[in-house]
């Protein structure tokens, strides 16, 4: 009686795992294995545009420059400087009546490489880095890392780096002191444990010849990279080099019900957003996905959602739909509605302290929504509006969607921030929608994969509504 009145009143936050039939799960891991694989060829933002771009070739969707006009049904993309997307299937019902956005973004925490990187020290060679967004500087010295990015020359010749990837290619990586010696070390404070001037990669150890000359070992470094890339020393000014981890992407459990990866803050949103509009056919509201960049260090610069790009790409739409007009791009943000796609922090029972458990985001219990996510009294809150939470919840019901309304730690400790603030102050709807991670924003990050497939299915519900 009492028992049947509790499953009646109460929001039992079940794990999604339980009484799941053998199709779903076999959809769930069909669909975590291309995602794993999309991941591993995807570590940077300007390799997930390519892969993006990639993908709506495949499914049809063509660069907007190509069209004179648009009309409902018509796919299209704009790439912003390879290093954002956005993506868009004009609806059936009058623009103006407000978009479906849902936007991620694709850039992650990493060490990017200095201008002026190259240096030899007691005959090592060295390549000094500026760790890019928030990371934890320990987390990154002795373990396998990658290089990806690009050179580009004065007469614009872009020379495209991946090494580490491949089993073949060399790694690299950042030394740390041994125990034996660390006793000062390790009587610092964990922030202070590893000096971000002290990130420097070990690229080199072997002289270029015998004969005795300064720096040798860099001479020897600075020759392979002009035999194999036709550069030489200062062409690394010109240069957007980036440093993760080598680690593929992998299951994660005896019972394989996680991921493990580098960079699923926010690639994890990015993928299942992006493929799910792949899936998508005609929709009533104009669906747009925004893959932006910048978001790790305040979305500045102009391919971070701070800039006008956004509202140029919109523009266009509106040119090419022939009905633009003073205002309609206000107008048309005014009426939209949109879920910021990014990812939580997952509740991890030996760092409980520093969540509530009444309202954390759990692995395995579907999409997280996050009403607000400032810090400390809401402070720099975009604060969803209750009409719309409850928008929101009715298409996840609709759809048998698991879903857990959470707030990022302790009001006290708690707070982080996404993009939703950036198109609420345009005037749109906006919540922030994604899925729960462990260790976010460590060299690897975990997911549960119910989460990832409830985040497909919720993005794509989100445009069909
Ligand atoms: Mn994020
Ligand atoms: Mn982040």
């Amino acid at each position: 009686m009492s028992e049947e009145l509790k499953n009646k009143l109460f929001n039992n936050k079940e794990n999604g795992w339980t009484n799941l039939s053998n199709e779903t799960i076999n959809e769930i891991n069909n669909y975590s294995e291309k995602y794993m694989k999309f991941l591993n060829s995807a570590k940077t933002e300007r390799e997930f545009i390519k892969q993006a771009r990639k993908l709506a070739d495949e499914n049809g969707y063509k660069d907007i420059m190509e069209f004179e006009t648009l009309k409902p049904g018509d796919k299209i993309y704009f790439i912003n400087r390879e290093k954002s997307m956005y993506l868009a299937i004009i609806g059936e019902e009058p623009i103006e009546n407000g978009l479906h956005i849902i936007g991620s973004h694709i850039d992650s925490p990493r060490l990017d490489l200095k201008p002026n990187p190259l240096y030899e020290d007691t005959e090592l060679a060295y390549l000094k880095t500026h760790y890019y967004g928030g990371i934890k500087k320990y987390q990154w010295t002795t373990i396998p890392l990658s290089m990806h990015g690009i050179i580009v020359k004065t007469n614009g010749e872009k020379i495209e780096i991946n090494i580490g990837e491949d089993e073949k290619d060399p790694i690299f990586t950042i030394t740390d002191l041994l125990p034996h010696l660390a006793q000062e070390q390790m009587e610092k404070k964990l922030k202070e444990g590893i000096n971000g001037e002290d990130l420097n990669l070990l690229v080199g150890s072997m002289p270029y010849n015998s004969e005795k000359i300064s720096e040798n070992v860099k001479l020897n470094i600075l020759n392979i990279l002009n035999k194999k890339y036709g550069i030489t020393e200062i062409d690394l000014n010109s240069s957007e080099i980036e440093i993760v981890p080598a680690f593929k992407a992998r299951s994660l459990g005896f019972d394989e019900s996680m991921v493990a990866a580098y960079g699923q803050d926010d690639k994890v949103c990015a993928y299942t957003s992006l493929s799910a509009m792949m899936k998508l056919k005609n929709v009533k509201n104009t669906a747009v996905c925004i893959l932006s960049d910048k978001e790790e260090i305040g979305s500045m610069g102009n391919t971070g959602m701070e800039s006008h790009m956004f509202d140029f790409f919109i523009s266009e739409i509106l040119n090419k739909l022939g009905i633009n007009k003073p205002n309609l791009l206000d107008r048309v943000f005014c009426f939209s509605k949109m879920l910021s796609s990014d990812v939580d922090a997952g509740f991890d029972p030996i760092y409980s302290s520093v969540s509530d458990k009444t309202n954390a985001g759990y692995l395995g219990k579907g999409v997280t929504l996050n009403k607000y996510t400032g810090a400390r009294g809401k402070s720099g809150a975009s604060d969803a509006n209750a009409e719309f939470v409850a928008w929101v919840r009715n298409v996840l019901e609709k759809n048998e969607i698991k879903y857990q309304l959470t707030e990022l730690g302790k009001v006290d400790i708690g707070g982080g921030g996404t993009i939703a603030y950036i198109l609420a102050n345009k005037g749109a709807d906006v919540i922030d929608c994604g899925i729960a991670v462990l260790s976010m924003h460590a060299p690897y990050e975990v997911t549960s994969k119910y989460d990832i497939y409830c985040a497909y299915k919720t993005y794509k519900a989100f445009w069909e509504e």
